[in-house]
């Protein structure tokens, strides 16, 4: 017989499968495996910690938020939203899928390019366009979608020297009962300052408006903020028919679907607690078809959904340094995962779960990264199991934003895989290497020489 594991003992209240005060049973499985390939294998293969994308639940997820929508709405088109995730991997799949390209910043437009995305199905957005980034994407027919005046009256310039007409979308803001409004990006619609735009835009003849697009904030909860939106740019659009008699090809409303991750501070977990993609679905298709638009002058609808399409589709794995008590007896364990590489974690009490057996005894746990650095928190208090040095654990709903914001701070970003549909693994980033960093660094010759 294997030899058991020694556990220290602990003094714990005897819980009868009774539900905790938040009507849930801390209840734990562990996740030894994901999609057919074992935690442990996976991290002595390619290191600890890991990041691991699964091509099967990217496809899967697309393949629901697409049905939610096309069967509510005859025309819609999904833009892939670059900064959530821009792994080339992980944008080509969504580009397989059928995603345009949604890009904030020159250096993802570029990528979205070198990708291989035809440049006409590249939505440009973001308040930092430079000159040569609109020249550029005018150049190449993308649809521009303008943040703020000067960024007009340099497109109006632009178009004049290239002899162009660029095809143009204006950013709303508005209110739609969800504070804090997010008013610093486009016009505001109560102001008028969206209408001031468009007449602009109309009166100009140096461009095609043929979008209005919102994204009205992140991790919204309340389908109903969309059906808002959805209902005043469709006012929009029908006003600018009446005034100049011209048709909106397109409304855009951004991303910002939750996932279902849980917030700091929520009372009941994100997989219980948001939206489904048909609850958006229906917010947003039932205010369009109720709206001004005959039947065939319908306009497209675009959806730049991120976090909600990635989230779940990747994880975290990591492995334990250390357990030890705080200075108040609360039991830490540190792991080998930090803020650095998890930024999310500021936002979300990501579900920890242990990948090896474990006896079913939890304790209120802290759980912190590597780093020297006292905001290097995973989890503020986490109801775990008792985890010994060089066990595993696997951190859920972790593909949105944290292989975009990842920090390079003490120690190199870590090997990425995706687990493609056969329950294969492949590297899609390397990890890094003390020669990447060094790589784009230069020393004055003055300083080179170091006393002996
Ligand atoms: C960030 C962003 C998105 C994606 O937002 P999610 O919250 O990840 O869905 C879409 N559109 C624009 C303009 C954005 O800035």
């Amino acid at each position: 017989m294997e030899k058991q594991r020694y556990e220290r003992p602990v003094i714990k209240k005897l819980e009868t499968g009774m539900p905790n005060k938040f009507g849930l049973r801390s209840e734990y499985v562990p996740i030894t495996h994901i999609e057919g390939n074992s935690v442990k294998e996976l991290l002595s293969t390619y290191g600890s910690p890991l990041f691991v994308i699964s091509e099967r639940t990217l496809r899967q997820t697309m393949e629901k938020a697409r049905t939610a929508f096309t069967t509510r709405y005859p025309k819609v088109q999904f833009a892939w939203s670059y900064k959530t995730n821009y792994l080339n991997a992980v944008c080509s799949v969504f580009h397989q899928e059928g995603s345009w390209a949604e890009v904030v910043s020159g250096f993802e437009y570029d990528k979205a390019v070198a990708l291989g995305v035809d440049p006409k199905k590249i939505i440009f957005n973001g308040p930092d366009k430079s000159q040569e980034d609109l020249k550029k994407s005018i150049g190449n027919d993308s649809l521009i979608h303008i943040d703020h005046l000067d960024e007009f009256y340099t497109i109006v310039n632009i178009s004049d020297k290239l002899k162009k007409k660029p095809r143009v979308a204006i950013r709303v803001n508005m209110d739609t009962g969800v504070y804090p409004m997010w008013d610093r990006f486009g016009f505001n619609y109560e102001n008028g300052q969206a209408w001031d735009a468009i007449s602009k835009i109309m009166h100009s003849k140096k461009m095609e408006l043929v979008g209005l697009h919102c994204h009205i904030g992140t991790f919204m909860l309340a389908p109903s903020a969309y059906a808002i939106a959805a209902g005043k740019l469709a006012d929009l659009a029908h006003a600018i028919q009446q005034k100049f008699n011209h048709e909106i090809k397109y409304i855009d409303l951004g991303g910002g679907f939750a996932s279902r991750n849980t917030l700091k501070g929520a009372y009941l977990p994100g997989i219980d607690s948001s939206p489904s993609f048909d609850d958006f679905a229906e917010a947003v298709t039932t205010a369009l078809i109720n709206g001004p638009f005959k039947t065939e002058k319908l306009p497209l609808l675009i959806l730049e959904t991120g976090r909600a399409l990635v989230d779940e589709a990747g994880f975290l794995l990591g492995t334990v340094i250390s357990n030890k008590r705080s200075s108040t007896g609360r039991r830490i364990t540190i792991l080998d995962a930090g803020v650095n590489i998890l930024f999310t974690s500021f936002w979300y009490d990501h579900k920890i779960t242990p990948a090896q057996p474990f006896t079913h005894y939890t304790e209120e746990t802290i759980v912190y990264g590597p780093l020297c650095m006292n905001i290097d928190v995973i989890r503020e208090n986490a109801s775990l199991p008792l985890l010994n040095k060089g066990d595993h654990v696997v951190i859920h709903h972790v593909g949105a934003y944290n292989m975009t914001q990842w920090m390079q701070f003490i120690t190199l970003r870590p090997q990425v895989i995706m687990i493609d549909m056969n329950d294969k693994p492949h590297i899609i980033r390397d990890k890094e290497t003390l020669g990447n960093i060094n790589a784009v660094e230069h020393i004055p010759e003055h300083v080179k020489t170091l006393p002996r």
